[in-house]
């Protein structure tokens, strides 16, 4: 997140800022009188040392040190990867990762996405393939075996959804006002089903138990950038019932902060900034 490339930037900044004073001050130890002399014969050329950084502010002409091949102190601790150079790259928006889709946010009516289909005749946002490949690789690696049993669905398809248990209900003997009530229950309204936005996962075992598989998502999961989005203890917060299948990426950072906190993403977004 941006807030994190910005503490990163200042501690890459105090770190080199330390290293330019212990240089400096490293140097005024050099006894005045050899510097002539010094100057005139670089025993000690700057392609053998190359340990020494080369800080971006170096002051101009300074005496140059001690070239005597004296032991040299501890090596300076390799200052840490410098960030990309340029002034100031453009921030990434990551908004669409966090962006909250349920009953009282329905999916912006501009929204379009682009989707990878996957081999199972699935599809997600094309941004998430691949941190979602790499948890599954690493599951199987680890012997859990997910499928994804559901991804992104169109508008139509959560309306299909809706009105086949709104059938069902029927068949069962309630009134058609009966069996949309109990519909709504249990499937969102199209337009506020997080599958809409291709972030969320129905994930099942492909072998194995599901169980199984859900216990190792909930433990690894946040790691690849996915919550365990219906908690069992924010069905309130929520408004959906526990699915321990139902995934959805929010990217590393948060998800590994929501996790820790172990809020819903409802309660962690109306703990930051809007600005953020
Ligand atoms: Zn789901």
């Amino acid at each position: 997140m941006r807030q994190d490339r910005a503490v990163r930037r200042v501690l890459a900044l105090a770190a080199a800022l330390l290293l330019t004073l212990t240089v400096g001050c490293a140097r005024t130890e050099a006894p005045p009188a050899q510097q002539s002399a010094i100057a005139a014969s670089p025993a000690v050329s700057a392609a053998e040392q190359p340990s020494e950084p080369q800080p971006e502010s170096e002051p101009a002409p300074e005496p140059p040190a001690d070239p005597r091949p004296e032991p040299q102190p501890e090596p300076e601790p390799p200052a840490p990867e410098p960030e990309p150079s340029d002034p100031e790259p453009p921030a990434e928006d990551d908004s669409w990762m966090l962006l909250l889709v349920n009953a009282d946010n329905p999916l912006p009516e501009d929204f379009t996405v682009s989707l990878k289909a996957l081999r199972n005749g699935q599809s997600v946002d094309e941004r998430i393939y691949p941190a979602l490949q790499q948890m599954f690789d690493d599951a199987r690696a680890q012997g859990v075996w997910p499928l994804i049993n559901e991804s992104f669905r169109t508008f139509e398809r959560q309306q299909e959804i809706m009105d086949k248990y709104i059938a069902r209900y029927e068949a069962g003997g309630s009134s058609h006002d009966d069996a949309v009530k109990q519909a709504r229950a249990i499937v969102a309204l199209p337009g506020t089903s997080e599958h809409q936005l291709g972030l969320a996962l129905d994930i099942i075992a492909e072998k194995g138990d599901n169980e199984t598989v859900w216990a190792w998502l909930r433990q690894n999961a946040p790691r690849y950038g996915f919550i365990l989005r219906y908690p069992a203890d924010k069905e309130e917060i929520t408004g959906i019932s526990y699915e321990p299948w139902h995934f959805r990426y929010v990217g590393v950072d948060d998800a590994l902060a929501i996790t820790e906190a172990g809020v819903a993403l409802e309660e962690y977004l109306a703990a930051i900034p809007a600005a953020e």
